[in-house]
């Protein structure tokens, strides 16, 4: 598979040949056709291997697939990860290629004051990514709606597990409409893993890299 087969927008392509990048990674060719011909996908693959580019490209390809946008209503995508550090890393992902097409974002985490985030989430944001504390938490304060959100992804599932965020992420779960695409991504499969995969995702298509 070239960069081409997978039928992105034009600036995408450009934006992926102007980081040099060569061709997808095995876990970028194996997911790409499947998450764009929505089915829920399970990932199971280590960082490094370029599952970031994975599930965004495919959300902004999701984004811009929604005739009627309407910024103000909460996001479309929303992608759960385990740590601020994960979550600001994906936010720079997505904004080499998401810049081009006027797509915002905005990054929700713990341990950092909450008006900064707040100011992001009120400008009107497409995508949220953020950890299921803090998520949790504008929810229930009623700053942020889920009613909107299509295309949810679950990075490091494992990790987010072993960090004790079951409730919180069954809480939010609970919150999305059940006819949206759902995405999960782990380095390892325990049980744990896959019980949240049974429970939230429907047929879901599982790739091994
Ligand atoms: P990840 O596994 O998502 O943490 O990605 C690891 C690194 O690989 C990131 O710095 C990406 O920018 C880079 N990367 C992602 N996809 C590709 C690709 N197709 N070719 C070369 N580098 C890539």
């Amino acid at each position: 598979l070239t960069f081409k087969h997978a039928n992105f927008p034009s600036y995408i392509q450009l934006a992926l040949e102007q980081k040099g990048f060569e061709r997808p990674s095995p876990i970028q060719s194996v997911c790409w056709p499947i998450i764009l011909s929505g089915l829920d996908t399970i990932g199971l693959a280590q960082t490094g291997s370029g599952k970031t580019l994975a599930f965004s490209l495919p959300a902004v390809w999701h984004i811009n697939d929604q005739d009627t946008l309407k910024p103000g209503d909460g996001p479309i995508v929303l992608i759960l990860a385990p740590t601020r550090e994960l979550v600001q890393q994906i936010q720079t992902e997505f904004n080499a290629f998401g810049e081009s097409s006027n797509i915002c974002s905005a990054a929700v985490y713990g341990g950092a004051l909450a008006k900064h985030q707040l100011k992001e989430l009120k400008a009107g944001v497409e995508i949220v990514i953020a950890t299921p504390g803090r998520l949790i938490d504008f929810v229930t304060s009623q700053n942020l709606s889920l009613a909107r959100v299509t295309y949810l992804v679950m990075d490091e599932a494992d990790r987010m597990l072993d960090m004790g965020f079951q409730p919180q992420i069954e809480a939010i779960l609970s919150q999305i409409r059940p006819d949206r695409q759902t995405l999960m991504f782990s380095a390892t499969w325990p049980e744990s893993v896959q019980e949240l995969a049974h429970k939230y995702l429907r047929n879901p298509v599982r790739v091994t890299i």
